[in-house]
């Protein structure tokens, strides 16, 4: 995991160039900041990445933070106080330092194989409150690229995980947390079935193109793979279908694309 591509300098140039990507993000840090509850004085944000909502959290005079990123090319570049290299599944505090963790954009990024002990640290790390800001239910087969280089297929974003209330309940469960607050949010989601997904790529290779960074051998200059005539076909089909599905689909009846939920320890000192 220390080897990751988020240590990569193509990663990191492409990511801080877009944070925050636009007025909708400012909106969305805003929020996660204002759910920090009144009693919270400590607080530490576990996957800092574009550092956006740590510099935001820093202007509130009542709150003491600290931030950690696996990446130290990020730490650098952000020079930021009281930020540190570390891994989210082996965060370098002690037991119940900090009021609240903030595990922001952090889930869905996680390895199905680090993910238990990622969540273990979050929940040792608190004293009292966690709070998670990830995409919801956002598909990891949309959008994908492929590497022409070693022919792995990736999420251009990095994500690994589809992030639902049902995953959240079952690593943060009942008996350990009460939910505060918990809120789907955000622009609404595209209609994308997965089964045309799959069409759209397996007949059409449709891929990513742009700016895409190989997490396994850190290719940056990815070019999409040729296609021949009736691949460009069945890919334009597919790009009409989800167009015309998209706006089929009432906006009522569409989520929201972000979820935030904000959770209590049961056990926590008052
Ligand atoms: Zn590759």
């Amino acid at each position: 995991m220390k080897t990751d591509i988020y240590s990569q300098k193509a990663w990191v140039d492409k990511f801080i160039s877009r944070c925050p990507a636009d007025d909708s993000d400012a909106e969305r840090v805003r929020k996660i900041v204002e759910m920090i509850p009144v009693d919270v004085s400590t607080v530490l944000d576990v996957g800092i990445g574009g550092g956006y909502i740590y510099k935001e959290l820093r202007k509130k005079k009542s709150l003491r933070c600290a931030g950690i990123d696996l990446s130290l090319e990020l730490v650098k570049r952000l020079d930021e106080p009281a930020i540190c290299v570390g891994d989210a599944g082996e965060i370098p505090f002690r037991s119940e330092q900090f009021d609240l963790v903030l595990a922001a954009d952090l889930l869905e990024h996680i390895k199905d194989e680090f993910f238990r002990q990622t969540v273990s640290e979050i929940k040792r790390v608190s004293r009292k409150y966690i709070l998670i800001n990830s995409p919801y239910k956002d598909a990891i087969d949309w959008p994908v690229a492929l590497c022409d280089r070693c022919n792995g297929e990736f999420n251009v974003y990095g994500h690994m995980q589809v992030i639902d209330t049902g995953l959240i309940r079952r690593a943060f469960p009942k008996e350990e947390f009460d939910v505060v607050i918990s809120e789907i949010f955000g622009r609404k989601r595209s209609t994308r079935p997965a089964p045309l997904v799959y069409i759209a790529r397996r007949f059409g290779k449709v891929y990513s193109e742009e700016g895409a960074v190989c997490p396994y051998c850190f290719n940056i200059s990815i070019r999409p793979p040729d296609r021949n005539f009736a691949e460009v076909l069945i890919g334009r089909m597919m790009a009409a279908t989800f167009f015309f599905m998209d706006r089929a689909v009432p906006s009522l009846l569409k989520q929201g694309s972000e979820i935030r939920v904000l959770l209590r320890k049961k056990d926590a000192i008052q």
